[in-house]
């Protein structure tokens, strides 16, 4: 049976501290938990505004929330999985509020305490410091920043062998985000225009996921000039550099009128309203991005009454993950799906390196190699 087991992790200590490597203890899986050893975790920009409390997630805490890995041991209660088995850790949900059991668990009535709330939700962490205090965890259902973390049956999903591990965890939150977005919430259809603003990690996988529904016109927005010729190389038929040009201007001469489909992944306000007001007539906005809270945007009432345009909020890109992830995991080994492109690995003692990459710019999608 499953013990407490001695774990590296890297730690958030305060708001906008840096990462740090610590020595610490995880408890053994219980009821329907997974242990998982963890081969590689992605850094998303999300971890990075919880280290910087943009979410009030308690400190000190363990993040990362892309783990993927090798279930080491497992809790009475689980049904499906088995030590050795492969799997890519996505967010947590419950599993039986109304949202859950119809299949949209990234709007579980809980979804704030169990992502973000940096405990079992009983006040409990699974990790304890050096010191024997507690480290805040839970994250994402996971805290993959770490040699060995815990998740539930529901949120540790399976995938084949025969796939390259320590690439698949940003399938588990921002690849999925980004490809979701365009396949599952927005519906881009075959022969329609698309715009993605921002080609960061999201915006990319979003361009790709285009590509994949067969959009005609897809158009990649974004400032930093090497993102739009990678957005290039995955996809867009169009490149726009929005410090140099009218985005609006831009987009509505590109696709005579108006994208009929878009996505804002900038996190950005003033660029969520640009996106609105350059939609097609029935188009559709989708928001990923995530500002501070409390951010609000504005946009013309009438511009998007008279157009029939809609705006709709998006959370990890609407995926029944058991069901997505296989999926994406088939499009990347035929080819169609290279999302390999985006990432650099870095070895998880240069977390602040790869942040810092991250935000410069630099790396697309950082993955921490664990193990
Ligand atoms: P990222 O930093 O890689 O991408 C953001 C991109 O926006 C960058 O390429 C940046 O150059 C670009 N950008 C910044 N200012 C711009 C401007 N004025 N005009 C055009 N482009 C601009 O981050 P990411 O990992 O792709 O994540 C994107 C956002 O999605 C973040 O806010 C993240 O927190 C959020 N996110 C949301 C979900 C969800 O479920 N809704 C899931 C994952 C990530
Ligand atoms: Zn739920």
């Amino acid at each position: 049976t499953a013990e407490v087991r001695d774990i590296t992790v890297a730690a958030v200590r305060g708001k906008e501290q840096p990462f740090a490597i610590e020595q610490a203890r995880i408890r053994a899986p219980q009821d329907d938990e997974v242990r998982v050893k963890i081969v590689a975790t992605g850094l998303c920009h999300t971890d990075l505004i919880v280290r910087d409390q943009y979410y009030p997630v308690p400190l000190p805490a363990v993040l990362g929330h892309e783990g993927a890995g090798i279930v080491e041991a497992v809790g009475p209660n689980v049904r499906e999985l088995k030590p050795g088995d492969h799997v890519v850790l996505t967010y947590g949900q419950c599993g039986h509020c109304n949202p859950c059991r119809g299949g949209h668990g990234a709007y579980c009535r809980d979804f704030f305490a169990l992502n973000f709330g940096g405990d079992d939700g009983h006040g409990h962490t699974a990790i304890t410091d050096a010191k024997g205090e507690p480290l805040h965890d839970h994250f994402f259902a996971q805290s993959s920043f770490a040699t060995y973390a815990l998740a539930r049956e529901i949120n540790a999903i399976r995938v084949p062998q025969d796939a390259p591990l320590e690439l698949l965890g940003p399938l588990g939150c921002g690849i999925q985000t980004g490809a979701g977005a365009v396949l599952n919430s927005l519906k881009v259809r075959s022969g329609s225009s698309f715009a993605s603003y921002g080609a960061g990690a999201v915006g990319l996988s979003a361009v790709m996921a285009a590509k994949v529904a067969g959009a005609t016109t897809i158009i990649a927005i974004d400032v930093v000039p090497s993102r739009l010729e990678l957005a290039t190389e995955l996809g867009a038929t169009h490149v726009v550099n929005s410090r140099d040009v009218d985005v609006i201007e831009a987009v509505r001469g590109i696709t005579g009128g108006g994208a009929d489909f878009a996505l804002e992944s900038t996190g950005r306000p003033d660029v969520l309203s640009a996106g609105i007001e350059a939609l097609a007539g029935l188009g559709m906005m989708g928001v990923v991005g995530a500002p501070k809270l409390g951010t609000t945007a504005s946009f013309d009432v009438n511009n998007l009454l008279l157009g029939g345009r809609s705006i709709r909020g998006i959370v990890e890109g609407d995926s029944v993950p058991q069901v997505f992830i296989p999926q994406l995991v088939t499009l990347y080994q035929q080819g169609r799906f290279p999302f390999d492109r985006l990432v650099k690995f870095y070895p998880l003692e240069q977390i602040n390196q790869a942040a810092e990459d991250s935000t410069k710019g630099i790396t697309l999608k950082p993955i921490l190699r664990i193990a």
